[in-house]
């Protein structure tokens, strides 16, 4: 195990992380609890709960074609393209295609549908992430 550095290039949007993820209520438990109440009348516990559920592809951190960078604070991730030099191995471990030059357009296209796309964080960043 261990610690393992990350470096990312990306051209892409910063985006904050809690809008990759949307909020509902379920029940608490499995307990019977009255309409309307609050909290439960068995254990005393809220009612309901908030979860949330991710708008992304969990499984390969992907909205449509565009890659998710996460940054080791977990506040703020970039979606886009880019690379990545990693402490594992030298060179290049992965290398998004990079589209053409309406990479903006398409990007903004892609996030806008989820409220992600912001024109004033459309921009060149330098993203660290740490796995440990
Ligand atoms: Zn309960």
């Amino acid at each position: 195990m261990g610690a393992d550095y990350y470096a990312y290039a990306v051209i892409g949007c910063e985006v904050p992380v809690n809008k990759l993820y949307k909020e509902y209520q379920k029940p608490h438990a499995d307990h019977a609890v009255p309409d309307g109440a609050k909290f439960c009348p068995t254990c005393g516990k809220p009612a309901s709960i908030t979860a949330r559920y991710p708008i992304f592809n969990e499984d390969n951190d992907s909205i449509d074609n565009f890659h998710i960078y996460w940054g080791t604070d977990n506040k703020y991730a970039v979606i886009g393209t880019g690379v990545t030099m990693s402490s594992r191995g030298l060179g290049f471990m992965h290398f998004d295609e990079i589209p053409a030059i309406n990479l903006r357009l398409q990007l903004r296209d892609t996030l806008f549908p989820f409220g992600l796309w912001d024109e004033e964080k459309y921009g060149l960043y330098a993203v660290l992430y740490c796995s440990y």
